[in-house]
């Protein structure tokens, strides 16, 4: 029997993981300069924790968790963790970092699991990084997270982006507009798919966010809950907007956008690519979410946040990318016993200087070497063979220039540590402790 990939699931081969490489470390060097830290937390969480975080009327929690009982005695009910930030407030509480410090700016990466139906840009197994920040209630953070995307943009040169906000206001302002809504929904019942009906008793905001074209339609006419925000929500929302003016493309106001579950309050965001993606255009999406980490027994600490699909960008970027620049490959030529065991110490030397080496492990001709040399796109082939052990000597060819000098075995090390080795400098680019 053939075994093969489980439906949705990806492989990410060389070759495309030179794009993942470059957008991990871009975003780590984008986190940096926002003073963020990384958290890493368990791919598999008891499942009550993303049923009472996302909301049980949700797609994901309805029909797309990979769930199982556990072999403990009780069965307990697991589930991979279809998004991050659940996950991230029960760290922070259980971690208890607000006693520590109540604000904090955090940020992970990692596979997500949600059972939909897979297509271009859509998998079962997908890879988010993502952001949150505990502890701060002010519009300038939420200003700071969409800033913060855009310089990732800029970082990685992604072709445009299209920034949608919204506000869902509060619990003070929202029970207010849910009803208008819920009034003007009645009337169009008939209009609605069966999902939506579904939604208008239990969800109704949720009812905007519907991708099918009839609940569409209605949905354009529906009253804009940015018509009937509070004084305070009012002003969040306009000082974010503010904060975003000189941002281009403008940001667009989209009274569409909400996240419906009943913990998101106030600014809300989509950042959307131009082209590319077909109907999965979202390319990062988040918002705020005050309530949430004391609805699920943490302590009562707002919060803020976002996720981007790295599939989605690796997508965007993936055409013509070289990934992150990497040092200039030496291969080892080598010829006989004697030659392979003095290139495969010299391989070792060089490699602890930083050097990228490789060479065989079998003996094979000069000119399968040299071809071989060619098709790893090595920048310069060192070779050695019983000539040279005897003669102390070893020939260093310039592939570019197709050019060979002789090199003393003594000052063989020197000679491509000073041109290939890494800049002498202490760098801590895209490294974060
Ligand atoms: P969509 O409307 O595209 O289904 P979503 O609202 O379910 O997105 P979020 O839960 O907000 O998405 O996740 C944030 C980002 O993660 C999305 O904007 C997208 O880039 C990515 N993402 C979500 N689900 C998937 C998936 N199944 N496959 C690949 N990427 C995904
Ligand atoms: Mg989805």
């Amino acid at each position: 029997m053939k075994l093969t990939r489980i439906k949705g699931f990806s492989d990410v081969l060389p070759g495309e993981v030179e794009t993942w490489q470059r957008i991990e470390s871009a975003a780590k060097r984008v986190f940096a300069g926002y003073n963020f830290k990384e958290i890493r937390i368990p791919v598999l969480e008891k499942s009550e924790l993303f049923s009472r975080s996302l909301g049980e009327s949700t797609d994901v929690i309805e029909k797309e968790m990979y769930t199982f009982a556990d072999r403990d005695a009780k069965a307990t009910l697991l589930s991979l963790r279809p998004e991050g930030t659940a996950g991230v407030v029960r760290a922070y509480g259980e971690g208890k970092l607000h006693q520590v410090e109540p604000v904090r700016k955090l940020y992970y990466l990692g596979p997500m699991f949600r059972r939909e139906r897979p297509q271009k840009g859509r998998l079962r197994q997908f890879h988010q990084i993502g952001a949150e920040v505990f502890g701060r209630t002010d519009p300038f953070i939420d200003a700071e997270l969409l800033l913060l995307l855009r310089d990732l943009w800029e970082e990685l040169d992604l072709p445009q982006t299209v920034l949608e906000v919204n506000s869902i206001g509060c619990a003070d302002c929202r029970p207010g507009y849910r009803a208008v809504l819920v009034a003007f929904l009645e009337g169009r019942r008939g209009e609605l798919c069966a999902d939506c009906d579904r939604r208008l008793e239990n969800n109704p905001l949720r009812v905007l966010d519907c991708k099918r074209e009839s609940c569409a339609g209605v949905v354009t006419a529906a009253p804009s809950i940015l018509s009937h925000l509070c004084a305070d929500c009012r002003l969040h929302f306009e000082t974010v907007l503010d904060l975003l003016k000189d941002l281009r493309p403008e940001p667009l106001l989209n009274h569409r956008l909400v996240r419906g579950l009943d913990y998101y309050c106030r600014t809300t965001f989509e950042w959307k690519a131009g082209a590319g993606l077909g109907s999965q255009n979202t390319v990062a999406a988040g918002g705020r979410y005050d309530g949430l980490a004391q609805s699920l027994g943490g302590p009562p600490v707002a919060g803020v946040g976002f996720a981007l699909g790295v599939e989605r960008l690796a997508l965007l970027l993936s055409e013509g990318d070289a990934g992150e620049p990497v040092a200039p490959l030496l291969y080892l030529a080598w010829m006989g016993e004697e030659a392979q065991r003095w290139t495969f110490s010299l391989a070792h030397r060089l490699r602890r200087q930083g050097l990228r080496v490789d060479l065989e492990g079998e003996g094979k001709s000069l000119k399968s070497q040299m071809r071989r040399a060619g098709k790893l796109g090595a920048r310069v082939v060192l070779i050695v063979g019983p000539d040279e052990m005897t003669k102390g000597k070893a020939l260093v060819r310039d592939m570019a220039r197709k050019e060979q000098t002789e090199v003393d075995f003594a000052n063989v090390d020197e000679s491509l540590v000073e041109p290939f080795g890494p800049p002498r400098q202490p760098q801590a680019s895209g490294q974060i402790t």
